[in-house]
């Protein structure tokens, strides 16, 4: 129960722990770590977080815990699919003070955020097409490739908003902004179909998400987790693995190039620490590569000039991604659309 690794803590690891809640404590109070992250507070001493990673941030300040600190890397690779020596501090810090919600009071769907893309689709239906690949924006028109016509169209604009990830501005625009600066994080994500449920071991039920400690992946969330059957044989684990090697381009190199033969045994063997009977359960396995799946919050990249200038439109093309914000979370992304939709309405009158 919880992420906190509190069995066989040592006196160290609880002082710590108790050191690094006060210093988000105290973060947390000067409201100074905002989600949307544009509004967070631009005190120098905030700021010159973003100069250092999160693993120097915990060693200046003498904490030395080793469940500490995996704790911390855990998170920064959870959220941000980075190790936490490739992590700025101050979005390492914001992961944690930010948000100001009891442990257990997460709201999720058995779909997650494919629950809200339903709900939205369901009001804007009339207006969204879909199978359609933008392969060249211009400050005039939008060129669409239609995948099962296969048909391009040439869409006039008076106004665009891309919300693709922003590095793909340098393929689809002439003068694109600078994207350089903006890394992203290969992951990839497994879908394991089990006959039925591994045993429960040492008296503690299968969670919704399950972590295995020291482990290179994080963990599985059961995806029947929340049907209401009372009898429920079969099951789908939801594995994850970002690929958090200090160079993303080679990360990359190396999902692509492994096989799915190599990767399911690698998932198996982690997944068989916790659960020994795993192989013989497991029906089918699908993996999905996302080669580009979030973007690095790495040291100096939040606050940079370089995030600053490709956030801002340039002339009628408005950009929304995610990324924009420095990490990849669903109310950045929210953020960002609706401040784009915002701008061009104000201009529209
Ligand atoms: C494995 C994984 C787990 C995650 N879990 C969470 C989570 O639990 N909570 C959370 O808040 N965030 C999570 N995220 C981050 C999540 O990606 C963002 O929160 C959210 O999807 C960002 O939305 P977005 O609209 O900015 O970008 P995206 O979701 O990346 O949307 C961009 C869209 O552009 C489309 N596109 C790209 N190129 C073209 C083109 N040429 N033509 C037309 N369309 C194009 C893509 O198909 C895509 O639909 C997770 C990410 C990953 C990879």
């Amino acid at each position: 129960e919880g992420l906190l690794p509190t069995l066989g803590a040592s006196q160290q690891d609880h002082d710590d722990f108790e050191r690094f809640t006060d210093i988000i404590d105290t973060y947390k109070s000067r409201k100074a770590f905002t989600i949307p992250m544009e509004l967070s507070s631009r005190d120098d001493d905030l700021l010159r977080l973003d100069l250092i990673s999160m693993s120097g941030f915990l060693k200046d300040r003498g904490l030395d815990s080793p469940a500490l600190h995996w704790y911390v890397n855990y998170a920064c690779r959870d959220d941000y699919g980075c190790n936490y020596n490739d992590v700025s501090a101050w979005a390492g810090i914001h992961y944690f003070a930010s948000r100001d919600v009891e442990e257990g009071t997460v709201l999720t769907w058995p779909e997650g955020n494919g629950w809200i893309v339903k709900r939205l689709r369901e009001k804007l239906a009339t207006r969204i097409t879909t199978g359609s690949l933008v392969f060249h924006v211009s400050h005039d028109y939008v060129d669409v490739y239609d995948v099962r016509e296969r048909l391009s169209t040439r869409i006039r604009a008076e106004h665009v908003i891309f919300a693709c990830p922003t590095y793909l501005a340098k393929h689809l625009m002439e003068k694109p902004p600078s994207v350089e600066e903006f890394e992203y994080a290969p992951w990839l994500v497994a879908n394991l179909s089990l006959d039925s449920f591994p045993q429960q071991r040492a008296g503690v039920p299968i969670a919704w998400d399950n972590v295995i400690y020291d482990s290179g992946s994080l963990g599985y969330v059961v995806a029947t987790h929340q049907r209401l059957n009372t009898y429920q044989p079969q099951t789908v684990f939801t594995y994850y693995y970002p690929l958090t090697g200090p160079s993303p381009a080679k990360e990359r190199t190396r999902l692509l190039n492994t096989s799915w033969q190599v990767w399911v045994d690698f998932i198996l063997a982690d997944l068989a620490k916790p659960h020994p009977e795993i192989r013989g359960l497991a029906r089918n396995i699908d993996i999905m590569r996302w080669g580009h799946a979030m973007i690095r919050p790495r040291p100096g990249f939040i606050w940079s000039e370089a995030r600053r200038k490709a956030a801002e439109p340039l002339g009628n093309i408005y950009f929304a991604h995610s990324d924009l914000s420095g990490f990849s979370i669903f109310e950045e992304a929210q953020y960002r659309g609706v401040l784009a939709a915002e701008r061009i309405l104000k201009i529209r009158g």
